[in-house]
């Protein structure tokens, strides 16, 4: 299911997951029509000032019968089956409407806040991409500078000038590209410039080595090496993950530019992003 050249170990609790898949995926198509998802927003920082520049969107499933379940659970498979682009769509439209809310409110002071959306492999290679996302802008009144589409590393490297035709028309016209979970993907680095994106995502496992005092010398020279890349290539950087107060300072050192974790906040409700400001 994950493409050729994988494999993977059964895990003893593999046959009831596989029970579950199977389950999930049948119940998919209903839960998307009877309202089951709803989305938490994660607040991004400015590293500079500490304030707050925007969110990202996470979905999550409301479970009749399993509880609450993380997009990890359900967004494979929504992807397998296609579900993932009226999915999408409807995130999409809820994050766009909801940060129109948020700026209308005046939340996050001068500055306009952010919203993020995460876009599958799949919803890129959808013909009407940028058709549905101007649609969903123009019909909520934001400002395309006002959104940003979180694609993988791996999807873009992927993707061929066709996959990556739509996407910069989006850029083009002032919606935000960033490449989510840089690092994890094995970029030929040259290739970024052929990219249509405006921020780099460094991925979580980049930060980690930063958590406590003192900080693994290499993993700092690796991640001052990936900002002056992207800086030179005038990508912003985004930091994920950052859970203690020793990663934010040293990150900030280092010249990144936002950043999001649990140590700003965890992902919420809508109506608690002003409580972050
Ligand atoms: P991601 O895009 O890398 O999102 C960041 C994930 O890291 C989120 O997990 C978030 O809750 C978690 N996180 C945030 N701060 C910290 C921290 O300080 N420490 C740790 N350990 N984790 C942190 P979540 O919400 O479970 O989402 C998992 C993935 O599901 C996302 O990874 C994204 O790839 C995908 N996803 C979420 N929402 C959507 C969506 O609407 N559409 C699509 N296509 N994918 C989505
Ligand atoms: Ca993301
Ligand atoms: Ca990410
Ligand atoms: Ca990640």
């Amino acid at each position: 299911a994950e493409g050729g050249n994988r494999f993977a170990l059964a895990d003893p609790d593999s046959d009831a997951r596989a029970i579950s898949r199977h389950h999930l995926t049948h119940h998919l198509p209903a839960a998307l029509r009877g309202a089951e998802f709803f989305i938490e927003y994660q607040p991004l920082v400015k590293m500079r000032d500490g304030s707050l520049e925007g969110a990202e969107a996470l979905v999550r499933w409301s479970h009749p019968r399993h509880g609450v379940l993380g997009p990890d659970r359900f967004i494979p498979l929504a992807e397998h089956t296609g579900l993932i682009v009226p999915l999408g769509r409807w995130v999409l439209r809820e994050a766009v409407r909801q940060a129109c809310q948020w700026q209308v409110r005046g939340i996050g002071g001068a500055r306009p806040l952010k919203v993020n959306v995460n876009l599958s492999p799949r919803q890129l290679h959808h013909p009407e991409l940028v058709e549905d996302t101007i649609a969903v802008l123009e019909e909520a009144g934001l400002p395309p500078s006002s959104l940003c589409l979180e694609v993988t590393e791996t999807a873009m490297i992927r993707a061929d000038e066709n996959e990556l035709r739509p996407l910069r028309q989006l850029a083009d016209l002032g919606v935000g590209i960033a490449l989510d979970d840089f690092g994890t993907g094995y970029s030929n680095l040259a290739n970024l410039r052929r990219l249509p994106a405006s921020t780099l995502k460094l991925d979580r496992s980049f930060t980690q080595g930063l958590q406590r005092a003192p900080a693994d010398p290499v993993d700092l020279k690796i991640v001052e090496g990936i900002v002056s890349l992207a800086h030179t290539l005038e990508l912003s950087v985004t930091v994920e993950g950052v859970e203690t107060s020793t990663q934010a300072d040293q990150l900030r050192d280092l010249g990144c530019d936002s950043a999001q974790g649990w140590y700003y906040a965890r992902p919420g409700p809508p109506e608690r992003l002003p409580e972050a400001v």
